[in-house]
């Protein structure tokens, strides 16, 4: 089954060049949701929603906060496939989003002006709620904690009303500490900067066969987070 809002995903992305996953069914219990932190051209977190079997997804520049007097932007950004939220690894040079990508955060959310209903009820109400421009749940995370609300800006003439705002809203988990000094892989425990230097990357686990121009790039990526040293190209290509 071809899911249409992935279209644009894929448009974007060579999969012979990136790591990155194609598609998946979100088929648990729960909704759930990840938050990314990715090293791309300009570094910013990305956060994903489960909403009908894909990632609804905001680029948040500054990323999320606890505390509910920041508002951060947050620009909506095509669906991605409900698999790219176990993604951890390196986007190869020359690709859309090149860059070191860790899982920052993830876990569960609901709405939360609800409570209870299916996760089939939940979603539908999510789908309407994103269509209407204004989300508000509850977040079930390692790090983001409690209620939350997007909201998207009045649209104007230049935009096309990818610009929301993420804000926390006052609860039991709001607080004015740096979230962001947490900045740790949930999965991994790593820092973008032990990922980007990683070999073991899941770029090198992808079982999709790698191509010599694929592995100069990676090589490439890899090298870059580390000038002080020899670049890895050598290294990388006596691994095969
Ligand atoms: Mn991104």
């Amino acid at each position: 089954m071809i899911v249409m809002s992935l279209v644009k995903y894929k448009q974007k992305r060579s999969f012979a060049d990136t790591p990155e996953p194609t598609g998946g069914k979100g088929g648990g219990e729960r909704s759930v949701f990840v938050v990314q932190k990715h090293a791309a051209s300009h570094l910013h977190y990305d956060f994903r929603l489960e909403i009908k079997g894909v990632l609804k997804s905001w680029a948040v520049p500054k990323g999320p906060v606890m505390d509910p007097a920041i508002k951060r932007l947050a620009m909506a950004v095509e669906d991605h496939p409900f698999d790219y939220k176990d993604f951890e690894g390196i986007i190869p040079e020359g690709n859309y989003g090149a860059g070191t990508v860790i899982v920052w955060d993830e876990g569960w959310y609901e709405p939360a002006l609800t409570d209870g209903g299916s996760k089939a009820a939940n979603e539908k109400q999510m789908l309407k709620d994103f269509n209407a421009g204004s989300i508000k749940i509850e977040m079930h995370g390692k790090k983001l904690k409690g209620r939350f609300a997007l909201v998207r800006m009045k649209r104007d003439e230049d935009d096309a009303g990818k610009n929301w705002l993420l804000i926390k809203d006052r609860d039991e988990y709001a607080t004015t500490a740096d979230i962001g000094l947490k900045d740790k892989s949930v999965k991994s425990g790593k820092t973008l900067e032990q990922v980007a230097r990683s070999r073991t990357a899941k770029t090198w686990q992808s079982n999709r066969k790698a191509e010599k121009p694929v592995k100069a790039k990676l090589a490439a990526a890899i090298a870059k987070p580390r000038p002080r040293r020899k670049p890895v190209k050598r290294a990388v290509a006596k691994k095969t």
